[in-house]
């Protein structure tokens, strides 16, 4: 298949604003697609991935980079690109001016396919260590070279993992449910297995409904997290009989894949981070057997009390001298779930799993079982909470002790109690510098909620509060590399980060595309254990408005 057949559908659909109509438009396109490879290809490209979210590879490529290899490919110096981008709002359509502006120079050279550009992706990929900036820069500027103007714009937005169609996971799900006939409850559950839609569509393709049904949770394939939903009351939680009630502990998730003498450990976002947690692996391997995908949290304790958060983001992000973090920062695993025991345990419900995995799990000093309660009083419940929150906790996580672990699931199964007003986690799309000595500084940030049908964000702020300096030194750092452009003291981002914020009020705002904005924001902290898809959504904007309404 062209990569530009590709390049002129993704143009075709760039206006439409229908879900409806979008989805069927990728349901016709896909649908005519024969080869397994471009089939998996687009799926992932139309979402602007190179990569599956369980896949460790990434391009590794940044926005300095791309401007190199767009300098060379045009001729033209950085700043002039850099006005261009100011002008157009958008590298992919920088790089198709200027491949037309080039082409009128050149011939047309061989044309480019679906599988060569995924080549070369992964080429770039592959490149680490010492001289691989030089070489990246090679590859993308002969990339380039290749492109005819449609295709610079999105293999551009593919590199920068944002192809502003508007088409997010749910869009593409719908698609591959129309494009061959089968139910999109199906489509959804074999994603939220495998972690991968591409895979998805090769498998509904070539063997439908039953095909899909048949996969399964596999050790070594991260599966996406169960979730909670925030419970409004006590009352609430226990309305349907007995709740099986745990801490809500304040660390930060794992899913621990161990099997065929191998210990794996998925963060919260699906990265692997087992190497950052030695002790843990070691404990794990020692008590646990062998065969199994454990659910968890791994908090910091120093003299029996929990610490901050931020700590164990720490000591996950941590990469060199891991054995002084150790010391300084003492994790404690909690297992809460099992999904998997010599095979798939998700369908069990709660209680039967319980059992299995206090088969499988012997308690450690590092490692421990969350306690369960299983009760109907609320009064129980209610001490049970305030208990978690003097020992340092954040509230009380209400299970049903009749469900089934649903992968990727935000639902009523699981309900999470917190004690104070609920936060709200947001992506920073742009930020502002600062002024006098904070000039060196980003010291405000634009945020923005998730469509999550369409992927979109929807601006709702900017939060100027809650920073201490050293924040936002950390943060200055870790934003510089991925400034978009910038206009005077404004800067624009890459959507990769998350923070979570405190607001005194949600409002009605015709100023922001969400529709509101938030009075009186704070920053509480980053969020670097969620992806962006996991940041609220539009809808919850709404819900919480309505509650406050109510209130
Ligand atoms: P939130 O991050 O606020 O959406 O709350 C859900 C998170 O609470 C989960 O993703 C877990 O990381 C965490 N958590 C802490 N304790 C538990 C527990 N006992 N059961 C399930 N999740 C827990």
């Amino acid at each position: 298949m062209r990569f530009r057949d590709f390049a002129e559908f993704c143009e075709s659909i760039e206006g439409i604003s229908s879900t409806i109509e979008l989805t069927e438009r990728i349901a016709d396109f896909i649908r005519k697609i024969e080869d397994e490879g471009d089939l998996y290809n687009t799926i992932l490209f139309i979402m602007g991935k190179v990569y599956p979210s369980w896949d460790e590879r990434e391009l590794g490529v940044g926005v300095g980079l791309l401007y190199e290899a767009l300098e060379n490919v045009s001729g033209k110096k950085k700043d002039k690109i850099e006005d261009m981008v100011r002008e157009l709002g958008d590298l992919g359509l920088v790089s198709e001016k200027l491949i037309t502006e080039r082409s009128m120079l050149t011939l047309e050279s061989e044309e480019l396919t679906i599988r060569l550009v995924r080549e070369i992706l992964d080429d770039i990929a592959s490149l680490t260590g010492e001289g691989s900036r030089k070489r990246k820069i090679l590859l993308l500027t002969g990339l380039y070279g290749q492109t005819s103007p449609v295709e610079a714009k999105y293999i551009t937005r593919l590199i920068m993992n944002e192809m502003r169609l508007g088409v997010g996971e749910g869009i593409v799900r719908d698609a591959i449910a129309r494009a061959y006939f089968v139910d999109e409850e199906v489509v959804e559950r074999a994603y939220m297995i495998t972690n991968d839609l591409g895979k998805v569509a090769v498998t509904a393709k070539n063997y439908g409904k039953e095909g899909l049904e048949k996969m399964k949770i596999q050790i070594g394939i991260p599966v996406r997290m169960m979730l909670a939903q925030v419970a409004e009351s006590f009352d609430e939680a226990i309305e349907n009989g007995n709740i099986a009630v745990e801490w809500k502990f304040d660390g930060s998730r794992v899913q621990i894949h161990w099997g065929n003498n191998t210990l794996r450990i998925y963060s919260r976002r699906l990265e692997n981070v087992t190497n950052a947690l030695p002790e843990i692996v070691e404990d794990v391997k020692r008590s646990v057997r062998e065969g199994v995908i454990l659910d968890g949290e791994v908090i910091a304790i120093r003299d029996g009390k929990p610490m901050p958060f931020q700590q164990v983001l720490r000591r996950f992000r941590r990469k060199h001298e891991i054995s002084k973090m150790m010391e300084k920062i003492p994790l404690q695993l909690l297992v809460f779930d099992i999904l998997y025991a010599d095979e798939e345990v998700i369908d069990k419900p709660l209680k039967e799993r319980r059992r299995i995995l206090r088969e499988y799990v012997t308690e450690s000093e590092r490692i421990k079982i969350s306690e369960q309660i299983i009760t109907d009083e609320k009064d129980r419940v209610e001490r049970i909470f305030n208990e978690a929150i003097n020992a340092g906790h954040e509230g009380v996580m209400l299970k049903n002790p009749n469900s089934p672990y649903v992968p990727g699931k935000r639902g009523k199964h699981w309900l999470k109690l917190k004690s104070i007003m609920d936060t709200l986690d947001l992506v920073v799309v742009g930020g502002e510098w600062g002024e006098g000595k904070r000039s060196h500084l980003i010291s405000s940030y634009e945020l923005a909620c998730i469509d999550n049908t369409t992927g979109n964000l929807l601006r709702v702020g900017k939060v100027a509060t809650g920073f201490t300096d050293e924040d936002l030194e950390e943060l200055t750092e870790l934003f510089k590399q991925i400034i978009v452009y910038r206009e005077g003291k404004i800067v624009e981002f890459l959507p990769k980060h998350i923070f979570e914020v405190a607001y005194q009020e949600i409002q009605k705002s015709p100023k922001y595309e969400s529709g509101f904005a938030l009075r009186f924001p704070r920053f509480i902290r980053l969020r670097d254990d969620k992806d962006i898809r996991e940041a609220d959504t539009i809808k919850r904007l709404e819900e919480l408005y309505e509650l406050q309404a109510k209130v």
